[in-house]
């Protein structure tokens, strides 16, 4: 995808900090942390939102949990994390390519935000 800056990220067009990669999947330290540990795990198929998750890419998605799964026990996230999606406008997206926000290191208590 042309000017998407995550596809520049994972391309190694534009600097980031790696926590991990695979085949799938590419993740790197949010540029302004909101917890101690913040991750972007980014499917390594240009998808804007989740809104254009579909059969013919799931698999990305379930490839991003996988390893958001790992991620959180590489960085020691044993009492939980939050894992956050923003989607388009309205859900306050600024980056469109489909990211998921590992978020953890702080106690987030009830409630949704
Ligand atoms: P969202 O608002 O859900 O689209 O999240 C986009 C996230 O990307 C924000 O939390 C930004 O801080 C983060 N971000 C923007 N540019 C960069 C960058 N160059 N490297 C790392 N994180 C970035
Ligand atoms: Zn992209």
């Amino acid at each position: 995808m042309d000017n998407c800056l995550f596809c520049k990220i994972i391309a190694g067009e534009v600097p980031s900090t790696k926590v991990y990669e695979d085949e799938y999947v590419y993740a790197f330290r949010d540029i302004h942390p909101m917890a101690p540990v913040h991750v972007l795990v980014v499917p390594k198929k240009h998808i804007d939102c989740a809104d254009d998750v579909d059969e013919t890419n799931s698999l990305y998605v379930g490839k991003c949990f996988e390893a958001i799964a790992k991620i959180a026990k590489a960085e020691g996230l044993t009492n939980g994390y939050r894992v956050l999606n923003n989607c388009g406008e309205e859900g306050g997206q600024t980056v469109m390519h489909l990211h998921f926000h590992l978020l953890g290191g702080l106690s987030f208590g009830l409630g949704l935000f």
